[in-house]
C-alpha cells in the first residue's frame, strides 16, 4: 500500500491520463446527480475487504461517481456561485497533495506558510490594510466567518474586561437582512444574537446597508447598544452581489467600538479591479475581511482567505494550548493555526499562490474585468427580451432576473430541464417573497453566447 513501486507507476499514469482528458474537455460535460438507489446499483460495491483494485476504483470513479458530480467550472453552470478554477492551480493542487505538506505551523511548514503569507498579503493590499496585516486560508466563508467573529467577540470580551466592565445579557451581531445564512448559523454557534437590519427594497440603495440604517436600528431595536460586538458587512451578497455602504457603516463601527468584519466570500475578488474600488470605499476601516479563492478568484476548492488587521487579536482568540504544542506556540514565528478555529490543515493557499505566481497579477484583474463585462452583456440582454425582467443593477457579477408571469413550478421544471439536458444549471431564487433566477457569473469562459442559450431557453409569454 505505501512505497513506491510498479503498482504506484501504473496508478500514476492512469491519473495522469484521467487527468489528462478531463482538464481537456472543452467543455466539460455539464452531468449531474441521479438517484440514491440508481447510483448505489451502478457503483456496486467498492469497500470490501480485499479491496477492489486501482483499475476497478478508477473506472467507478470516472464511469460512474464523477459523472454524477456537476462540473463546476461548465461555461454555463450559473448557479448558486460556481467555481472556475485555472489549470495551473488545479494541477499545483495535485503538487500539494505529493508533498504531503502539514501547514498549520512555521516549524513544518514554512515554505507553504511563506508562499500563502505572501499572497495573503498581496489580498490585504487590495483592501489596503498595514503591512502588519495577516491571516489564514480555511475552508470556506462559513469558516472564516466564524473565525473573524469569534475574535470580534474575544476582542470585546477583553476591552470589557479591561474597564472591569461585566459582560452583557446577549452579545449580538449585527447584518442586513440579506447577508449569508453563514452569519446566522455562526451566530447559533456562537450563541449570540443576530440583529438583522432591515434594507430597502427599492431604489438606489436597495438592498444595502448603510451606517444610518444600522445604528437606527440599534437604537429602536436593542434594549443596550453595548450588546453588540461586531457589525458583519457585506462585501458582495450572493443573492444580488450587492455591496453595503461600508464607509458609512465604518463611521458607526468606529464611533461605537464595534469589530467590522466584511464578508466578501464571493465578491471581494471585485477589489481586482480599480473601477470597482469605489464600491468597496470603507474596507480599509474594517478589522477584517474574507474572500473565497474557490469562487470568483478561480482557485480549486476548498479556500477561504481569511484577513486580519491585526492578526495578534485572532491569536488571543485562537491558539491552542497543550503540552506538545508549547514548542510551538513558544517560537516567535507565524503559525496559520492560530488564526482560526482548527488545528491540522492542508496548505490549501498554495494553489492560489502558484497560479498567481505563474499568471501574475493583472491576469486576475483582466479575468475579474471579463465576467464583469459578460456581466453587463448579459442584463443588456435580458432588458432586450420583454418577456423577461431584471430585478436589479448589477453591481458585481450576479444578474437577477424574472420570467414575467411564472410561478415557483415553472422556474422548477425549466431548471430542471436545463440540467437534464446537460446545456446549463440555473436555479430559481426568491425576491421579496417572489421567485425569479439569477445568473452567478464568475468563470471567464462563460461568453455571451453561454448567456444567450440560456436566456433563449426561457419562452416568450403567449
Ligand atoms: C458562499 C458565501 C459564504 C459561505 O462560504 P462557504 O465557502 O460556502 O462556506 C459566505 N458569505 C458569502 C457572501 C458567500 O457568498
Amino acid at each position: 500500500m505505501h512505497g513506491w513501486g510498479e503498482q504506484a507507476e501504473s496508478l500514476l499514469s492512469a491519473i495522469e491520463d484521467y487527468v489528462r482528458d478531463r482538464l481537456r474537455m472543452d467543455p466539460p460535460t455539464l452531468d449531474g446527480p441521479i438517484e440514491p438507489a440508481d447510483l448505489a446499483a451502478r457503483a456496486g460495491r467498492t469497500i470490501t475487504t480485499d479491496g477492489i483494485g486501482e483499475q476497478a476504483a478508477l473506472r467507478v470513479f470516472g464511469e460512474v461517481l464523477a459523472p454524477a458530480t456537476i462540473s463546476t467550472d461548465h461555461p454555463r453552470n450559473l448557479a448558486f456561485i460556481p467555481s472556475a478554477a485555472t489549470e495551473a492551480s488545479l494541477l499545483f493542487d495535485l503538487v500539494v497533495a505529493a508533498s504531503s505538506i502539514y501547514g498549520g505551523s512555521w516549524l513544518e511548514g514554512a515554505g507553504a506558510v511563506h508562499a500563502e503569507n505572501e499572497v495573503l498579503a498581496w489580498l490585504a493590499g487590495l483592501s489596503r490594510y498595514p503591512e502588519s496585516a495577516g491571516g489564514v486560508v480555511v475552508p470556506g466563508g462559513t469558516q472564516g466567518n466564524l473565525a473573524a467573529l469569534v475574535t470580534a467577540r474575544q476582542w470585546a470580551r477583553h476591552q470589557r474586561a479591561e474597564r472591569g466592565l461585566p459582560e452583557p445579557r446577549r452579545w449580538v451581531i449585527a447584518t442586513s437582512e440579506e447577508s449569508h445564512s453563514s452569519i446566522w448559523h455562526v451566530a447559533r454557534v456562537m450563541d449570540v444574537d443576530v440583529l438583522s437590519v432591515e434594507v430597502p427594497a427599492e431604489g438606489a440603495g436597495a438592498g444595502r446597508l448603510t451606517g444610518p440604517l444600522l445604528e437606527a436600528a440599534v437604537r429602536e431595536r436593542l434594549p443596550h447598544t453595548d450588546e453588540v460586538f461586531a457589525v458583519a458587512a457585506a462585501g458582495g451578497t450572493t443573492n444580488y452581489g450587492i455591496v453595503d455602504a461600508l464607509d458609512s457603516i465604518a463611521d458607526v463601527t468606529q464611533r461605537n467600538g464595534w469589530w467590522l468584519h466584511v464578508d466578501g466570500a464571493y465578491g471581494g475578488a471585485g477589489l481586482l479591479c480599480p473601477e470597482l474600488w469605489e464600491v468597496f470605499a470603507g474596507i480599509e476601516r474594517s478589522d477584517s475581511w474574507i474572500v473565497d479563492p474557490h469562487k470568483w478568484l478561480f482557485a480549486p476548492y476548498d479556500a477561504c482567505a481569511l484577513i486580519y488587521r491585526e492578526p495578534r487579536l485572532a491569536r488571543a482568540a485562537h491558539v491552542q494550548h497543550a503540552s506538545y504544542l508549547e514548542v510551538l506556540n513558544e517560537s516567535p514565528h507565524f503559525n496559520p493555526s492560530d488564526y482560526a478555529v482548527h488545528l491540522s490543515r492542508r496548505a490549501r493557499g498554495l494553489p492560489l499562490w502558484f497560479s498567481v505566481a505563474v499568471h501574475g497579477t493583472d491576469a486576475y484583474t483582466a479575468a475579474v474585468r471579463q465576467t464583469m463585462a459578460v456581466t453587463a452583456y448579459a442584463a443588456d440582454a435580458v432588458r432586450a427580451r420583454p418577456h423577461l425582467a431584471l430585478i436589479r443593477e448589477p453591481m458585481l457579477s450576479v444578474v437577477v432576473f424574472e420570467r414575467v408571469g411564472w410561478e415557483q413550478a415553472d422556474y422548477d421544471a425549466w431548471s430542471q430541464g436545463l440540467l437534464a439536458a446537460g446545456t446549463a444549471f440555473v436555479t430559481p431564487t426568491r425576491h421579496r417573497g417572489r421567485t425569479v433566477t439569477r445568473l452567478a457569473i464568475v468563470n471567464p469562459r462563460t461568453t455571451p453566447a453561454d448567456i444567450d442559450t440560456v436566456l433563449d431557453s426561457l419562452p416568450a409569454c403567449g
